[in-house]
């Protein structure tokens, strides 16, 4: 081995080591920050590792590529909204594995025939599963952007045509596997992947379009790991593989969160908007002055924030915590209760909240919050509404029936902030807004919050 091996082999080991420490890190939002910057250090090392240790065909591509990648990168950091993260997320899932697929492309078109069973194998995977999850992550995107329809694209025979596609698909990679000189089939199995990913994703709604997207981020790690073994290297079969099955823990969590199967949202169509599944829907809903909000909190000695979309569309993060320090101030309980799909990405709600400096210990989970709702004096919505629907824990014929929700109708006054009569992502009406315990306040979060702080000044 040279001295470059040795330094490449070297930062490897120390790039595979913050990758591991950046995911533990990342587990707690106290120590996520840290564990990010850990991250793109492993990266860094990783990729200068790479540059010193490998011999390099043309630096002019090498450099253009860098140039190209950090502007993007920066470009997406600074002006993407925390309110399209998911899309950019899934947008960047789609250029990891369209990378991979290209690189086993490259691979195929120079050493194809002379690589060995096992390489073969895992060349075929990363090209396979690469090239699904870029097409599968660019619908996914459009979903959620809005340029595709939201509601699952559904037709008679669907999933027998999946079917097919995927066992054409898997019977192409066999071949291939066998008979690696058989170009036409190796690019049909490409082909076939690209569609596959496409039909994998349109019969899906973009509510469950977050677990899709910790699956296709599985994929596209596990695609990493498979470029590994056919490159020879490392630390991309150790951060694929870390890649791949965080990010399928993070799909079973999820689906957990949502009270749903894995199956059932790859096959299930959840999503569509049925009216009729909504029941006992009925009666007025009552409004509530601001000065009449106030007075209520003012008076409270248990409040809770219930945060959901709303609040990240309106920026109300700061407005929020001053709100609370007022009450505070004034010797009223505040907590905040965070639902794990609050939002529209997991952790959505932490990382608006930790933006505007909200203690750690003032976020509550699900679990510990909700024995606390009948002992509240008011729960106090802000822009969340399926995660607040008591239909799913009331209506078995709820299309978002058994998915856990935050029980705020169990606390004595309910006070809803949003903008009008808007439903939430699933697009159920919500029963919590008619029920006689709940008051609507209507404006936009962020001007409501600050309001209400500037007349719980005055009483
Ligand atoms: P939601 O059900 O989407 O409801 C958001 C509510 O906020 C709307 O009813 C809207 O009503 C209100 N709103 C929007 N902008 C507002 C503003 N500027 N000021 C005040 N209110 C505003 O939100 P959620 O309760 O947080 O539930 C999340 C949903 O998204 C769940 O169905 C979940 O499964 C899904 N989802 C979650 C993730 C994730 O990972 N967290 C990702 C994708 C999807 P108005 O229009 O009347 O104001």
């Amino acid at each position: 081995m040279t001295l470059q091996t040795y330094f490449m082999e070297a930062t490897y080991l120390v790039a595979s080591i913050l990758f591991v420490l950046s995911l533990k890190g990342m587990s707690h939002p106290e120590t996520a920050r840290r564990g990010m910057f850990m991250a793109e250090a492993g990266m860094f090392a990783a990729i200068v590792g790479t540059l010193v240790g490998t011999e390099i065909v043309s630096w002019v591509w090498i450099i253009a590529g860098l140039t190209i990648g950090s502007i993007i990168g920066a470009w997406m950091a600074i002006w993407v909204p925390m309110t399209a993260m998911p899309q950019r997320t899934a947008l960047s899932h789609a250029f990891g594995a369209f990378a991979a697929a290209m690189v086993g492309i490259g691979e195929f078109i120079v050493r194809g025939s002379e690589l060995g069973a096992i390489t073969r194998g895992a060349l075929g995977f990363e090209v396979m599963l690469g090239a699904l999850t870029t097409t599968g992550s660019l619908i996914a995107c459009g979903k959620l952007q809005g340029i595709i329809h939201g509601k699952p694209i559904q037709f008679r025979g669907q999933n027998i045509i999946n079917l097919l596609v995927a066992l054409s698909m898997v019977g192409c990679f066999v071949y291939f596997w066998m008979h690696p000189e058989a170009a036409a089939v190796f690019y049909t199995m490409l082909g076939l992947a690209f569609v596959f990913g496409i039909m994998l994703v349109i019969p899906i709604g973009s509510a469950d379009m977050p677990v899709v997207m910790s699956l296709l981020n599985s994929y596209a790690g596990l695609a990493s790991a498979a470029t590994g073994f056919v490159l020879g290297n490392n630390v991309l079969i150790i951060a694929g593989t870390l890649d791949g099955f965080s990010g399928f823990i993070l799909s079973v969590l999820m689906c957990k969160a949502m009270n749903r199967s894995i199956t059932n949202v790859l096959f299930g169509g959840f999503g569509s908007v049925v009216a009729e599944a909504t029941s006992n829907v009925g009666g007025v809903m009552r409004e509530i002055s601001l000065d009449d909000a106030a007075m209520q909190l003012a008076f409270a000695n248990r409040v809770v924030f219930v945060p959901g979309y709303g609040l990240a569309t309106a920026q109300a993060q700061h407005a929020v915590r001053e709100l609370a320090e007022l009450l505070e101030a004034r010797g009223v309980s505040v907590k905040y209760a965070i639902h794990p799909v609050a939002g529209r990405m997991p952790g959505h709600m932490n990382v608006l909240l930790a933006e505007a400096n909200v203690p750690y210990s003032s976020l509550y989970e699900m679990e510990q919050i909700n024995p606390e709702f009948p002992s509240t004096d008011v729960a106090v919505v802000i822009g969340a509404n399926d995660v607040v629907n008591p239909d799913a824990r009331d209506n078995p014929k709820s299309l978002i029936a058994g998915m856990p929700i935050l029980e705020v109708d169990r606390a004595k006054s309910v006070i809803v902030l949003k903008r009008g009569q808007g439903r939430g992502f699933s697009g159920l009406e919500n029963p919590l807004f008619f029920k006689p315990r709940t008051t609507m306040l209507y404006g936009d979060a962020k001007s409501t919050l600050s309001h209400l702080a500037q007349a719980v000044q005055h009483v």
